[in-house]
């Protein structure tokens, strides 16, 4: 307070060099109040419900009161943004409050939306309900559908007023602000380690790997060029893992720009996502991504690998020898083929293997695609198909057509031939119809955060009710079980939701 204004010059925005992370103060909010909570989080954290009934939680995953002994801190990092390097970016609404350790885990705990930080550019620091909500229900229901993501802990309102839109008008838009206390075992991504590279600080970028190997990575060992190589290898390994479940449940993330891949291979960074409802490889939701549609779902596993060519680059200088990263790169295509086949396997009820799955498995993307068919419907009802009834097969996944009528007159032929050849391959598998159901349903969920499901919350959210929030919340923590009462959420987008939802900031 004594202290002259222009000494406080390190939440300044700014180029910052030689450092892997900014002190921040979070903003303290106007009017803070506690949205929802999940007692997933609460537990892993070492909270207890009491906690959450005390103000003294509601400020600290508001920015309202620190933790003692900690020091709020916003991460350096660059990116390549839409396959350009876009030089620094870093935590622009994003400060990590601490890091806690419960039962011989680490994690650590951000508030998205709290206020500036010096990576904040030309933006304000702040997040708004509805992103919030998305962000909020959809990294949890990534989690419970088997997803490796970042969690989150609580939504709350902060009670400021943030501007994002100007009007036809002129007017401002205003919106209500909010903050998602969100968790990870780490935020680092490729761009963490890129920004280092860019400037040619080797010396920054060793100590950040070496930091990432040693708390993160310590079964590959001590870090040395082994390490370093074997960190890639696991890093790549992880990263495929991820997009391979991305492209199980129908999840287009949106936005793959070098800064929102996470070093640990988590799903980081619920933006503009969607979920696939009519399958379409050529689908985003992006709509500043509309014209290349970089992002689109059909290229996800393959700009997993571009960005996994730009973290190559960014940790080469520490290894000085191409051919080991090249060989890694080169691996990723054919593990991805492996395990691309095996996942869509999984989907089909298929156990055993066949020379001709791929086939059969490319057949059935290619009639997907003629006609639009609500993914998450079609998988979950084909387990219902039955071996000695083939000719039954529309009504099967009928609910799933968005057109029954086109499909009759015009793609019947093509659906009977793939049904056919599905029937005899399951013949030489040893499931019964039953068993080949169970199975099926463990990696075909029946609920998905439809766009328009998040949406819906979000409205009501908007006009201060947060039923809807709960009510999904807790339908998400069990994706893949029957919930007979809930079979409203397991239906195809309805109409007056085609192409209108979705957002990013
Ligand atoms: P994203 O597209 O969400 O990955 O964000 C790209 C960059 O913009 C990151 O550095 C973010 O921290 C930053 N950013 C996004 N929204 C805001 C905001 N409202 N205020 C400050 N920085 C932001
Ligand atoms: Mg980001
Ligand atoms: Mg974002």
């Amino acid at each position: 307070k004594d202290l002259p204004a222009d000494s406080i010059i390190e939440n300044s925005r700014r180029q910052v060099k030689k450092a892997c992370f900014s002190y921040v103060t979070p903003k303290v909010p106007s009017n803070p109040s506690l949205i929802h909570v999940s007692p997933d989080m609460l537990k892993n954290l070492g909270f207890s419900e009491a906690d959450i009934k005390t103000n003294r939680f509601l400020k600290i995953v508001t920015g309202a009161e620190l933790l003692p002994n900690t020091k709020p801190y916003a991460m350096c990092y660059a990116g390549h943004q839409f396959g350009n390097w876009a030089g620094q970016l870093g935590d622009g609404r994003a400060i990590n409050l601490a890091e806690i350790e419960h039962n011989n885990k680490r994690w650590a705990l951000q508030l998205k939306g709290a206020g500036e930080t010096p990576y904040s550019r030309s933006a304000d620091g702040l997040a708004v309900l509805r992103s919030s909500v998305r962000e909020y229900l959809c990294s949890e229901a990534m989690f419970h559908l088997g997803v490796p993501t970042t969690r989150a802990l609580s939504l709350s309102l902060s009670g400021d007023q943030v501007m994002r839109d100007v009007m036809y008008n002129g007017n401002p838009k205003y919106e209500k602000g909010a903050i998602v206390a969100r968790v990870a075992e780490s935020f680092l991504r490729f761009g963490s380690y890129e920004v280092f590279t860019a400037r040619g600080d080797d010396k920054t970028l060793k100590s950040l790997v070496d930091y990432t190997i040693n708390n993160h990575y310590s079964h590959l060992g001590v870090p040395s060029k082994e390490v370093y190589i074997a960190f890639m290898e696991e890093v790549a390994q992880r990263s495929l893992e991820m997009v391979i479940h991305w492209q199980r449940v129908g999840f287009v993330h949106g936005v793959m720009n070098t800064d929102n891949m996470s070093v640990l291979g988590l799903t980081i960074d619920y933006g503009p996502y969607g979920w696939l409802e009519g399958y379409d490889q050529d689908w985003t939701p992006n709509t500043t991504d509309s014209t290349h549609k970089r992002y689109r779902y059909g290229t996800q596993p393959q700009i997993v690998l571009w960005n996994l060519f730009q973290l190559a680059n960014a940790i080469y200088p520490l290894i000085d020898e191409a051919e080991p990263l090249e060989k890694i790169l080169e691996s990723y295509h054919a593990n991805l083929e492996v395990e691309y086949l095996k996942m869509m396997q999984s989907k089909l009820g298929l156990k055993n293997d066949h020379k001709n799955d791929a086939l059969l498995i490319e057949d059935l993307e290619n009639v997907l695609q003629l006609s639009e068919t609500d993914m998450t419907i079609f998988f979950r009802n084909l387990a219902n198909f039955k071996i000695n009834e083939p000719e039954k097969w529309f009504k099967v996944i009928e609910d799933a057509f968005y057109h029954p009528d086109d499909i009759k007159s015009n793609i019947e032929e093509r659906w009977d031939k793939w049904f056919k050849i599905y029937k005899e391959r399951l013949l030489l598998e040893e499931l019964n119809d039953d068993q080949r159901k169970t199975a099926m349903n463990k990696v075909n969920p029946k609920y998905v955060l439809r766009n328009y499901m998040a949406q819906l919350a979000i409205d009501d959210a908007d006009k201060g009710d947060y039923k809807l929030i709960d009510e999904l919340f807790n339908l998400l923590k069990k994706p893949y079980d029957e919930q007979i009462a809930s079979k409203k959420w397991f239906a195809k987008r309805p109409e007056w939701a085609r192409h209108k939802v979705g957002c990013s900031m």
